[in-house]
């Protein structure tokens, strides 16, 4: 490779990491993305241009593009918050496939010979990860789909099976450089890749689904990267580690954050034996108001502390939200906004959505940040948050989010919450904070809830 396309690559190399770099803040993340949008256009035209990779036949490739880019724009306008999880499942799952055909297209080109060297490992690795990735990102995307149940699937002694399946293709691997020029071998190969796949990802249940996503997020990049060894293309070598890395601590910023370990969720099963509300449940008291009494409650407190939850993003209530906000905000009350890591159904969800209301980012503070306030705090307003409040994570050894780091609401003087039903949240249980003497429910949609809440508020002053 000459001087000039390894310039290139390494410039488009340093705008992947700047653009990554500013994700990390809702302020500078648009930017950042338009930035790793550059570094890809660098190393598109930097690829196209380099004479050994003999293109062919260019017209495919800006049809393969210009298909590709509006179907993603489409997708990307359309797709709910809320939905998230699955489109990055299809993105996954298509990068997976992409890096699977491309080390098939290889193996076409050199008449299914391949030896023991670097290229024909990756080109190996490359078939396995990418179809694993392919057929379990398709699996996960069906289930938080609802297309098949999102329970998890339990087939008995599965992962004595899926081992014995990973050491088949990996025994496959081995075959196919030993008795080279057989056909045969890779399309079986491929079979028992796409199986375990499949395999892999059926007994997770739909809570730990996004734990996945991330995962396989992750396995997607280590396949770009072993498909970048094919070409010794260097951008595609860095870009694949650097997804790879992330969609790595993504996953372990997720695991830490419900108390899990990685083994853990893939192992799978977690919710298959959970319960609903516990018996007890309908036998216990809770209190319920009005918007009227939830405004004459807020209008005697200062310090008011905002715990967004799932419900928002369901109900789309993030702009009556921020009304809400200036409306408290005019009458000199201290508003904050507590931010559990794994509120909603994605990392970064509720930022997400609140900086798409405009609600300052300063007002936002994380778990620990927030936790110490509590205790100052006049009002705690939960707005279709559940699990991530339940007090069961701190005090109840058989629950099974026991462990798991809670925003700890119950120290405020009082605790408003607004959701449509005593019915439990992700984790399935039931959540003993609504039973608090503290606690009042506002029951209803919460967009519609909050909109009532802002006219009684006004009505008030
Ligand atoms: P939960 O799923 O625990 O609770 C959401 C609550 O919102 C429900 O109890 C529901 O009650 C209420 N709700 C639903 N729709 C509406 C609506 N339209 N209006 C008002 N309320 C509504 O959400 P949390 O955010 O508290 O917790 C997130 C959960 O997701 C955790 O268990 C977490 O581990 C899990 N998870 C999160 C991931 C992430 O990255 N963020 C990844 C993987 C899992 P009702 O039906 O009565 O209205």
């Amino acid at each position: 490779m000459d001087s000039i396309h390894i310039i290139l690559y390494f410039i488009s190399s340093i705008l992947f990491i700047l653009g990554i770099k500013m994700l990390s803040s809702p302020l500078i993340a648009r930017r950042g993305n338009i930035i790793s949008f550059l570094g890809m256009i660098i190393a598109i035209i930097t690829t196209l241009s380099y004479v050994e990779y003999e293109i062919s036949s260019i017209i495919y490739i800006f049809s393969g593009i210009t298909t590709g880019g509006i179907l993603g724009l489409i997708f990307a306008k359309k797709v709910q918050m809320t939905s998230m999880p699955q489109m990055v499942a299809i993105f996954n799952g298509l990068g997976g496939l992409a890096s699977s055909l491309i080390a098939f297209s290889e193996i076409i080109k050199v008449n299914n010979t391949i030896s023991f060297n670097l290229i024909s490992v990756s080109i190996l690795m490359s078939i396995l990860i990418g179809s694993v990735t392919f057929s379990g990102s398709i699996t996960g995307f069906l289930k938080l789909q609802s297309l098949i149940t999102g329970k998890p699937i339990l087939i008995p002694l599965r992962n004595y099976f899926n081992l014995l399946i990973l050491l088949s293709a990996i025994g496959l691997m081995i075959v196919s450089v030993l008795y080279s020029g057989n056909t045969l071998i890779f399309y079986t190969l491929l079979g028992v890749c796409l199986l375990l796949g499949i395999l892999i990802v059926l007994p997770i249940g739909g809570a730990d689904m996004p734990v996945v996503i991330a995962l396989l997020n992750s396995y997607s990049g280590i396949v770009a990267a072993f498909t970048g060894f094919i070409f010794s293309n260097v951008a595609l070598i860095i870009s694949g580690s650097l997804i790879g890395a992330s969609g790595l601590i993504l996953t372990r910023i997720m695991t830490k954050a419900m108390n899990r370990s990685l083994v853990n969720v893939v192992l799978g099963g977690f919710g298959a034996t959970a319960t609903n509300i516990d018996s007890e449940a309908s036998d216990k008291n809770y209190k319920s108001g009005s918007s009227d009494d939830i405004a004459s409650l807020l209008e005697y407190s200062e310090n008011i502390i905002i715990i967004p939850g799932y419900g928002l993003a369901v109900a789309q209530a993030q702009h009556s939200l921020k009304e809400l906000l200036d409306v408290l905000e005019n009458q000199q009350k201290n508003v904050l906004f507590a931010i559990h890591p794994v509120a909603g159904r994605m990392p970064g969800h509720m930022n997400v959505l609140l900086a798409e209301a405009n609600i300052d980012y300063e007002l936002l503070l994380d778990l620990d940040q927030v936790n110490e306030k509590f205790s100052q705090t006049d009002v705690s307003i939960v707005i279709g948050a559940n699990d991530v409040v339940n007090p069961a994570a701190k005090l109840d050894k058989n629950s099974p989010i026991y462990g798991m780091p809670i925003l700890e609401i119950e120290k405020s003087k009082s605790i408003v919450v607004l959701k449509r039903s005593m019915n439990p949240g992700f984790a399935g249980l039931d959540n003993n904070i609504f039973y608090n003497e503290k606690t009042l429910m506002l029951f209803g949609d919460a967009k519609d809830s909050i909109d009532s809440l802002n006219k009684s508020f006004k009505e008030l002053n």
